[in-house]
């Protein structure tokens, strides 16, 4: 059987992860290529023309001109890296591994010395590198580091139009310092969308537009809405795999656009079931090659994407597939016309996972993807009143709709103090930035009057959200003394889930809580985490694999986490700080936790359920957690993060805390005449007074 694509023992892993692939990949073979025939190399006089005669330019060209990839090789071979690196930037780990691998092949170098990449917690890049991808987020650190970027001689911010958080901030800065650096070249790629306000933004920066031929995309739309679009979708890819033939290399691959890697993985599943089904009836009936993309996949299935088949494709993705991966050879795209997108409340202060109709921008750009090689059909899963009436035109940015601890850490380190000052180009919400500001100074970020305090200053230091470099920190601090403990922590709570999960099969997944049983710490997830850190580094290094599956952990989470454990201390270190030990003490290490997390309290509510003491919002406790199933719950807890999963909230890691430590550490929310419930009308009045004090 050709089918590529299988789910080994029905296992799918915890679908509520970050897309946190650490993984650097070994440079994939060489593919024979043709780069001069890419419409960017073509005008490549006139590209360095414009480039010659002025500092901002953006430019506008169709997925697969060749930006990308060409332009950093175009401004190397003028001989533009001679005063400094040319940077580019690209909003996700994964374009930017799999670009630099692409790139250092065409140019016939080794990945890592003239070509590299660099994404958090993983450098590849040496003395030699002269052209560096990296995610926009690492470049936005080096600001931190030396904020005129004197290293580079070019930087490419590439994917603009996606607007991503950090993307946006990089703009902002970029204002600034192009009067500084006359020398200093930016260029700005872009989609169509959104291009004309770069341009503004950067006082009528010239936009120069590589001319491409894409060919017409018929579009279809569905009658009536589509109840389920998993079903409908895999339908039609059969539909159009029975009824259109299909010789190798005659670019008639399919492409669908589905929301996440849990609707990726079971549509996978479903259409190699049903195509199978399909074939015992007919056997005429050729097979399909079905592959995923989403971020967290593995290397060696990322890879097979671009490989050429000798049978149809059908290649089933996110929305990593719109404009930073070109795919070549689709001639039919079939469009869910939903994406997962992460929103923060500020009311509520919780991020959560949904999904939400695209906008119609990136409905045109999925189309687009079938009509690159030759005219192709565009199958859209809703109506065209849906398109009309529901999608907005442009995606909201980042920016307006994330929770900005992150961000407003960083910008006041740059010593930009009164954020609304800064030159966003589309600013977030008043209401965004105070909730964020208040939730810094509650944890000791900032002082009343908004400035960084000492520990604000060194949480920047660490590439990690506040609450954990917090944690970091004082984990060093008084009577804690644990920082090597809470070390392995934190790097376990920075990689995709180690714990995996079976949704489908209940016998399975009840095996695999017996197992875990073995690694758990009753009233802590953190502990267990720690523990099952601790197990991983005692196996031999060539039996580790073996042990994860034998113990339903996802090993390449686990190797990740001892990678960023190496990576982390080494930053201790720098910072010139001890790794102090408090030799697995569980009652230190929870305190600890609690001192950094305190506001992410919640108390006993009913069973598996808790309410969080400061807004009374209820919670569950999430399947993998220790604490799932107990009948004796612990009072009072706090967790990591909330997640949620359908119409859920479920906490993400929990450790049982002593009323007595909230009450020391979070005095700004509990106090014990309440009996450590405040209401959010006391919250709300204590967030206005402080931000008034701005
Ligand atoms: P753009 O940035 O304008 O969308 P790219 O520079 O990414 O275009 O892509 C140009 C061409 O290079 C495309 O035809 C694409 O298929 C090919 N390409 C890009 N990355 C890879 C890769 N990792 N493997 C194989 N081909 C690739
Ligand atoms: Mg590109």
């Amino acid at each position: 059987n050709l089918l590529e694509y299988k789910l080994s023992n029905d296992l799918l892993p915890n679908e509520n992860i970050p897309s946190n692939d650490n993984y650097s990949i070994k440079q994939s073979p060489k593919v024979p290529f043709n780069n001069k025939n890419l419409p960017a190399y073509k005008v490549k006089d006139q590209l360095l023309k414009i480039i010659d005669e002025n500092q901002v330019i953006i430019i506008i060209g169709e997925t697969g001109s060749g930006k990308t990839t060409q332009l950093p090789q175009i401004l190397y071979n003028s001989g533009y890296s001679k005063n400094g690196k040319i940077g580019i930037t690209q909003p996700r780990r994964m374009a930017a591994i799999s670009i630099a691998n692409r790139v250092s092949n065409e140019m016939n170098f080794k990945l890592g010395n003239e070509v590299g990449y660099s994404i958090r917690f993983n450098d590849l890049t040496s003395q030699l590198t002269k052209i560096k991808f990296m995610t926009d987020g690492i470049l936005l650190r080096e600001t931190l580091l030396d904020n005129l970027l004197s290293n580079y001689s070019c930087i490419i911010i590439d994917e603009a139009h996606e607007r991503s958080l950090n993307t946006d901030i990089l703009l902002g800065i970029f204002k600034n310092l192009l009067s500084k650096r006359r020398d200093f070249k930016l260029i700005i790629t872009s989609a169509t969308m959104n291009s004309l306000k770069f341009s503004k933004f950067f006082n009528n920066a010239i936009q120069f537009k590589i001319p491409g031929k894409t060919y017409p995309v018929e579009i279809m739309y569905q009658s009536v809405p589509t109840v389920d679009y998993i079903d409908s979708a895999i339908k039609q890819a059969l539909k159009i795999h029975i009824s259109t033939p299909h010789t190798p290399n005659d670019n008639s691959d399919i492409l669908i656009f589905m929301t996440g890697q849990e609707d990726i993985d079971i549509s996978c599943q479903l259409l190699s079931i049903e195509l199978q089904k399909l074939q015992k009836i007919n056997d005429k009936i050729i097979d399909l090659q079905i592959l995923p993309i989403y971020s967290t996949m593995s290397n060696s299935l990322q890879s097979k994407i671009f490989q050429n088949s000798p049978i149809r494709k059908c290649i089933i993705a996110t929305n990593i597939a719109e404009t930073s991966l070109t795919l070549n050879h689709i001639k039919f795209v079939i469009d869910s016309g939903l994406m997962k997108l992460k929103i923060y409340n500020p009311k509520l202060n919780i991020d959560s996972l949904q999904l939400v109709p695209i906008s119609k921008a990136q409905a045109i750009q999925r189309s687009g993807r079938a009509g690159r090689i030759c005219p192709g059909i565009a199958f859209r899963l809703y109506t065209l009143s849906s398109y009309e009436n529901e999608m907005f035109d442009n995606p909201i940015p980042e920016i307006q709709r994330s929770n900005l601890m992150n961000t407003i850490l960083l910008l006041k380190n740059l010593n930009i103090n009164k954020i609304n000052n800064f030159p966003f180009i589309d600013p977030p919400s008043i209401e965004l930035i105070e909730t964020s500001q208040y939730e810094l100074w509650s944890i000791g970020a900032l002082n009343n009057y908004g400035e960084l305090t000492n520990l604000g200053k060194e949480m920047c230091k660490y590439p990690i959200d506040p609450n954990l470099s917090k944690l970091l920190i004082i984990s060093n601090q008084g009577n804690f003394q644990c920082c090597e403990e809470i070390l392995k922590i934190i790097s376990m709570l920075s990689v995709p889930s180690v714990f995996i999960i079976s949704k489908k099969n209940i016998k399975l997944q009840e095996k695999i809580t017996k197992i875990r049983e073995n690694f758990q710490i009753f009233d802590s997830d953190h502990l267990t985490l720690l523990n099952i850190f601790n197990q991983f580094q005692n196996v031999k290094e060539y039996e580790r694999e073996k042990w994860c599956l034998k113990n339903y952990f996802n090993y390449k989470s686990l190797r990740n986490a001892i990678e960023i454990n190496s990576q982390l201390r080494q930053l201790v270190i720098k910072n010139n700080k001890n790794i102090t030990t408090c030799y697995n003490n569980w009652e230190i290490i929870k305190e600890c936790i609690c001192a950094s997390f305190f506001a992410n309290a919640a108390e006993f509510f009913k069973h598996n359920q808790y309410k969080l003491i400061r807004t009374g919002l209820e919670m569950f406790i999430p399947i993998t957690s220790s604490f799932n199933g107990l009948n004796d719950l612990p009072k009072f807890i706090i967790f990591n993060d909330i997640i949620l999963t359908g119409t859920k909230q479920q906490m993400n890691y929990i450790t049982a805390v002593k009323y007595d430590w909230l009450i020391k550490y979070g005095k700004i929310f509990y106090s014990p005449k309440l009996k450590g419930i405040n209401s959010r009308e006391n919250q709300k009045l204590k967030e206005e007074e402080f931000n008034k004090n701005l």
